[in-house]
């Protein structure tokens, strides 16, 4: 990456290179692997990093692990807002380390990815309808009990431990020309960003969020964080907002993003069964945004060279998965997805 494109207080390649020794024994080394399905219907050779395999169902181990490991040892306990995933990877880190762990929610986050989180121990909090309402729940917990505050996004060493899958993928693929990223507050594309143009400068970095309420991408259009309104989404992982008060991941973002892609509903629903009829692989709707992306001919014109696709999590709820995989329309608060049999 050209050194100057990096401001002081951003994670660096040294930081991500760090936080891979501390999470070493706890996130996984994923599987990079290519579907055929998809490189035929890409015309390119289209990989998929397994990030759903990681022992949380979900990428975000990779930088609470390494955000809680980095913590000394006299501290009380650690708190957090998450959609679910981050969440349950605090909880996971935390238990390791014997540390209590808050997590607190907003009632949009289903109920499955509430449970995981219970059987780890952390105590839960279920405040509001929107990540706002969370966020600020857990700063009062972070004021008031002196917790340790664990940002899903917005956080140096969780952007670094993010970062960790940019160099698994590079190193190798070092062909890779694109990455495909689920993008909501954007601690992922941003590690995923520094770690890989570090690498390779070339590297088309693209970020995908859902088309309702996709608060990085109207951040970046505005030139500063807005907040957005927060809806049900088929992708509901990507829910929430990136703080009006974002110190990190939105700079990173804005600056190395090379595009922000947006799908509908409908295709992250098609994504979701390709995934499922062709390549055999169960994923949550927010980490199937890339494929929809590319599905739906919005990556157009694509670079010629490897494309690889970040597989985020597969902690989602059974009952609406096994409405998809057979055509049903979805509920989402009110709001119908029209269902479509596979291949039909
Ligand atoms: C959190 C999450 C994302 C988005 O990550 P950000 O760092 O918030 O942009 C994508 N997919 C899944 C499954 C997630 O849990």
């Amino acid at each position: 990456m050209n050194p100057a494109s990096v401001r002081a207080g951003w994670p660096t390649l040294a930081d991500i290179l760090a936080a891979r020794q501390r999470i070493a024994g706890t996130a996984l080394q994923t599987p990079l692997v290519p579907s055929q399905y998809l490189t035929k219907a890409s015309g390119r050779d289209f990989l998929l990093k397994l990030e759903m395999t990681q022992p949380t169902g979900a990428f975000k181990l990779r930088g609470a692990a390494n955000a809680v490991f980095a913590l000394p040892g006299d501290v009380p306990g650690v708190v957090c807002c998450s959609t679910g995933n981050h969440g349950r990877s605090v909880a996971f880190a935390a238990k390791k380390r014997g540390l209590r762990a808050v997590v607190c929610m907003s009632a949009l986050v289903p109920n499955a990815k509430v449970e995981g989180i219970r059987a780890l121990g952390a105590e839960v909090r279920i405040v509001g309808r929107s990540q706002d309402e969370a966020l600020a729940e857990s700063l009062r917990l972070r004021d008031e009990e002196g917790l340790v505050e664990v940002s899903p996004f917005d956080d140096a060493l969780v952007i670094a431990g993010q970062g960790t899958i940019g160099l698994e993928i590079l190193e190798e693929r070092p062909d890779v020309e694109t990455l495909l990223i689920p993008l909501s507050g954007g601690g992922l594309a941003a590690g995923i960003a520094i770690a890989a143009k570090a690498n390779k400068p070339a590297v088309k970095v693209i970020g995908v969020s859902m088309d309702r309420g996709a608060a990085m991408e109207a951040s970046i259009r505005a030139g500063h964080p807005v907040a957005v309104t927060e809806v049900a989404s088929l992708a509901d992982s990507l829910g929430g907002g990136i703080g009006l008060e974002n110190r990190l991941s939105f700079a990173i973002c804005r600056e190395l993003l090379d595009a922000v892609v947006l799908v509908s509903e409908e295709e992250i629903y098609r994504a979701m069964q390709t995934l499922y009829y062709e390549d055999r692989l169960v994923a949550e709707g927010a980490s199937v945004v890339g494929i929809a992306a590319m599905q739906a001919g919005k990556l157009d014109p694509l670079p010629p060279g490897p494309v690889a696709a970040i597989i985020t999590g597969r902690n989602l709820d059974m009952k609406q998965y096994s409405d998809i995989m057979r055509g049903a329309n979805i509920d989402l608060d009110g709001t119908i997805v029209r269902g479509r049999r596979y291949g039909e």
